[in-house]
């Protein structure tokens, strides 16, 4: 019986995290372990200064926890999980994309990086429609892929993000090996005055987010593909590391 640890960071209440419940069911044991309330754009963030509670879910499926999404993941591995670890952690189904940049501002990936950190096998799920989510059809890939790594794990130290577009799963074009999109947000802030009269501001969108290459997880998306992204935790960047600093920096002794 395989062991899978699902988390996310909409909240124990969101439909997508259902539906990847009901998704992952069939392909073993499953411990929910997910925020008490909406932890989007969390990112890595952990619980230090105050108690971390957890309560059981009233049917049985795992617990909610009062803290971020790596802090349920971090809280899972080391206390719900006595029968031995999981043998895959799985985020999401995010309401919303998580391709690009995006990942870097991500509760739903940092969840899965976390368990990533820690040598488990890790899947991020998005499903690319913020408003009226229908998540039928990205449960169905949550599924297919699942059991996939399942099967045949990534190397160590590598996630995979998958990103999948809106629409009935008649309407995919299919899955598609993708790299993380460079493209820059570009934040749209909503000026408003409070009742007496001090602006406060509210990140109310994105402008335009479009990717620029060809295995771009944000094109792969925008053209009808599932992007499977695999993301490294290791942000050693090998180019300057391997070239030594170019001589300006690196390994030597210290002026005295
Ligand atoms: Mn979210």
């Amino acid at each position: 019986m395989k062991r899978i640890l699902l988390a996310n960071d909409d909240g124990a209440d969101s439909p997508g995290l259902q539906a990847a419940y009901e998704a992952l069911a069939p392909l073993g044991q499953v411990t929910l372990v997910a925020p008490n309330s909406q932890e989007s754009g969390a990112s890595h963030a952990i619980t230090l200064e105050t108690p971390l509670r957890a309560a059981k879910l009233s049917d049985e499926r795992g617990y909610r926890v009062w803290g971020h999404p790596a802090d349920c993941v971090k809280l899972a591995l080391d206390q719900f999980f006595p029968d031995g670890p999981p043998d895959l952690v799985v985020s999401g189904i995010n309401q919303g994309s998580n391709g690009g940049v995006l990942v870097h501002y991500s509760g739903t990936v940092a969840a899965a990086k976390e368990a990533t950190l820690q040598g488990y096998a890790a899947m991020a799920i998005s499903l690319c429609q913020w408003k009226d989510p229908e998540y039928a059809a990205s449960a169905k890939v949550l599924r297919l892929v699942a059991e996939r790594l399942l099967a045949n794990p990534l190397p160590r130290g590598v996630l995979l993000n998958v990103n999948v577009p809106k629409g009935p799963y008649e309407d995919l074009k299919g899955l598609r090996w993708t790299r993380q999109s460079l493209a820059p947000l570009s934040d749209l802030y909503e000026r408003r005055e409070d009742p007496r009269g001090r602006a406060y501001y509210w990140l109310s969108g994105t402008g335009p987010f479009r990717g620029d290459a060809e295995r771009d997880d944000l094109i792969a998306v925008e053209k009808g593909y599932v992007a499977l992204t695999p993301l490294r935790v290791d942000w050693t960047d090998e180019s300057s590391y391997g070239g030594g600093g170019g001589g300006l920096l690196g390994d030597g002794a210290l002026p005295k």
